[in-house]
Parts: C-alpha cells; sequence; structure tokens
C-alpha cells in the first residue's frame, strides 16, 4: 500500500477518541488512552483511524461512494468521510475479529487479515 503510519497514544485528545492527520507520504494516528484499556474499543478506534489514512491515501479520498449510509452509527457519522471510516472499522472487525496483530500489519501494509479499502461498501452489512 506504501502508506507510512505512526500510531501514538496521547494522553487527551478531548472530545475525540482517536484523531488521524494526513501529511504528504504518511499518516500521523494519536489515540487517547482511554480508548486503549478495552481491546474491543482500541481497535474500534485504530482501525476507524487506519481506514481514515487509507480513504486519503489510497482512495483519493473518494470515500469509496459513501452518501449518508454512516448515519445509522449516530450523528458524528453521517458525512461520507466518518460514514466510510466507521464501515471500515465495523468491517474489518467483522472480517478478522479483535486481532491486534493483524491490525498492527494492516497499519504496516503487511500480511494479516485485511479488508482492501474498495471492499469498504456501503451495502456490505446487507
Ligand atoms: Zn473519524
Amino acid at each position: 500500500m506504501g502508506v507510512s503510519m505512526d500510531v501514538y497514544i496521547v494522553p487527551d485528545l478531548a472530545e475525540y477518541r482517536g484523531l488521524a492527520r494526513m501529511n504528504s507520504n504518511s499518516c500521523t494516528i494519536r489515540i487517547a488512552s482511554k480508548a486503549t484499556n478495552l481491546i474491543p474499543v482500541y481497535v474500534s478506534v485504530l482501525s476507524h483511524e487506519i481506514y481514515h489514512c487509507l480513504d486519503y491515501f489510497t482512495l483519493d479520498y473518494d470515500h469509496n461512494g459513501f452518501k449518508d449510509e454512516g448515519c445509522q452509527y449516530g450523528n458524528h457519522y453521517c458525512s461520507p468521510t466518518e460514514g466510510y471510516a466507521k464501515f471500515g472499522a465495523e468491517i474489518y472487525m467483522n472480517e478478522c475479529g479483535l486481532d491486534y496483530d493483524s491490525l498492527s500489519n494492516l497499519k504496516n501494509g503487511m500480511d494479516g487479515c485485511f479488508v482492501s479499502p474498495r471492499d469498504i461498501l456501503p451495502n456490505y452489512f446487507h
């Protein structure tokens, strides 16, 4: 995939559990420490941020056709950007479970369970 991602656990991110910031050729992910205490929460938040990065770097930020499908998870996820990342996390966990090792591999573009960014689709759960 050729996307370099760095993950940092930080003490606090105000109202956020995770944030992804895209640079010219890398992605910096910050995860609030409170989101790392429970594995299901950590995998959900980290995979969400990873799919933000993949959306940006492998899909030219086209959000793979998402419109407002993310609304089913709450208002925060109504935008195409957030809907795509939320579905990315949900689909990742559906396909790969809570395998943290695979998630680390995903981050590094290595072997392991992986759902291609183009396979994150609005109708996945239908
Ligand atoms: Zn997000």
